[in-house]
């Protein structure tokens, strides 16, 4: 399937989790057999082409496509975390939202020094989460300059903002407006 075929298997929710927000749900992609298949067929091919030693994602989406994109690449996954997940010493960053702040937790120990780390995720926004989660695998050895999604909401400017955290940003498809 093209991402154009992906974009329609894309649930839209009106007003999710708050009035405004138009919610692209992935539920539906990732029930469709080939959907999901193909989507992590075209995150893997991108990975590929970066140079992926290592995929990193971010709980909880992240790691359905990260995860299977490195299985797809024959390469080991590392799961960035909510907080208070991991049962040993974690290093972790906090990060800004627009109401208050949140953070992203890793074992410090699940990249090597220089390892080459791709970054796959749903959905970018804003990037506050993706450049949050590039400073902590950066803070615990790896290189990261790419970050992989599935789907990119342009109006509100996250690619160009991971792209002056140096990363580049590549996505399967993208959908107008917040
Ligand atoms: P951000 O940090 O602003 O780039 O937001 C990233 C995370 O929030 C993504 O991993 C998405 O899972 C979630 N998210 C933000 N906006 C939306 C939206 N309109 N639809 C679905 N998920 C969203």
């Amino acid at each position: 399937m093209t991402p154009e075929e992906l974009r329609a298997l894309i649930r839209t929710v009106p007003d999710f989790p708050k009035p405004g927000i138009q919610f692209r749900d992935i539920t539906t992609l990732i029930g469709h057999p080939q959907g999901l298949a193909a989507s992590v067929r075209h995150l893997a091919e991108m990975a590929r082409a970066c140079g992926a030693q290592k995929i990193a994602g971010m709980e909880a989406r992240g790691f359905i496509f990260g995860a299977a994109v490195a299985v797809e690449l024959g390469i080991g996954f590392v799961p960035v975390r909510k907080p208070g997940k991991l049962p040993i010493e974690t290093i972790g960053v906090d990060y800004a939202l627009e109401y208050g702040t949140d953070r992203l937790e890793m074992d410090p120990a699940a990249v090597s020094e220089g390892e080459h780390v791709v970054i796959v995720d749903d959905l970018i926004a804003t990037g506050g989460t993706a450049i949050a989660a590039a400073k902590l695998l950066r803070m615990a050895g790896a290189r990261i300059d790419h970050a992989l999604f599935v789907i990119d909401l342009p109006d509100l400017g996250g690619a160009t903002k991971l792209a002056s955290a140096g990363l580049e940003v590549r996505t399967l498809l993208d959908f107008e407006g917040d």
